[in-house]
């Protein structure tokens, strides 16, 4: 076999994000198996709203190298799915390095909750495309239970065109139909952010129509493209459901320390390689 590379890469993609991770090791002479010897620098890159499809449906137009290199070279994930409803930014890029969702990591929006001024009072709800931030001080000064509130706001989010809600006190008690869509709500919950409700769009429709956006559980929205390039992986397209949870999981298995306390992925052993031997090392690993 060939001296192997000084280093290993991995890449990842997503919606929130296409993410490129770099796995170097620095000093190649003094590792044993390129497959053992940990990586001393990881680095990733989050592009944002690069959408599940967009690798194979451009793939014939992309040139040598960049994408081309993951999708011919790489070991690439097509059917990455988030499994959690608000697909905002800050909640996709704390999934990423903690291998958690909402409901591990904290975050359930790009706001860590609604900021209300006191001279203002009469601003009690703010609205954040699709959900609400509710005012708790001002609703307990006038004496309003939180699951109340929270209740008459989602109702009033239904009434401007949201197809339904999740409040807050609902989904900390997990009162979700048993579905698919109704556990990527419980996903989605935190109870680190105030008081609030999560309204669940009408498919294809956004909050503004001055740009795009990501913040909906539906596929073009959730599916987002996942892909590895480096000797720890077995090259090839990998067509079976995993999520981005697993990315944290893989990482700290491949640089041998303990996976976040709250990751709930696996490690995506399909996609590895087997360890790498070198010729005429006495059956030392190289
Ligand atoms: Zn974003």
């Amino acid at each position: 076999m060939r001296c192997l590379p000084r280093f290993a890469r991995t890449r990842l993609l997503f919606n929130p994000g296409l993410l490129l991770v770099l796995a170097l090791n620095l000093s190649p002479s003094s590792f044993a198996s390129a497959y053992n010897a940990h990586p001393k620098l990881v680095v990733i890159v989050v592009i944002d709203q690069f959408r599940g499809d967009y690798l194979e449906r451009y793939r014939e137009q992309f040139g040598d190298g960049g994408f081309r290199l993951f999708l011919d070279h790489g070991a690439y994930f097509s059917d990455c799915n988030y499994n959690y409803a608000n697909t905002h930014t800050a909640p996709g890029h704390a999934t990423l390095v903690s291998g958690a969702y909402a409901n591990g990591h904290g975050i359930v929006a790009n706001a860590l909750t609604g900021k209300f001024s006191p001279s203002h009072s009469a601003t009690c709800v703010k609205f954040s495309y699709p959900m609400a931030w509710l005012d708790q001080e001002a609703f307990a000064a006038a004496h309003v239970k939180e699951r109340d509130a929270e209740t008459a706001v989602g109702e009033a989010m239904k009434q401007v065109g949201l197809r339904d809600y999740y409040t807050k006190t609902q989904l900390a008690e997990a009162a979700v139909p048993d579905t698919a869509l109704g556990h990527k709500y419980l996903n989605s919950y935190s109870p680190e952010a105030g008081w609030y409700v999560i309204g669940v769009p009408q498919p294809y429709t956004i909050g503004s129509a001055k740009s795009t956006d990501h913040a909906t559980p539906y596929t073009y929205d959730a599916h987002v493209p996942l892909a590895f390039y480096g000797l720890p992986f077995q090259p090839g397209t990998y067509r079976g459901q995993v999520e981005p949870v697993h990315l944290a999981a893989t990482l700290a298995s491949l640089l041998g320390i303990n996976a976040p306390t709250h990751a709930v992925g696996r490690v995506l052993t399909e996609a590895l390689a087997p360890p790498h031997y070198e010729e005429n090392s006495g059956g030392s690993r190289k």
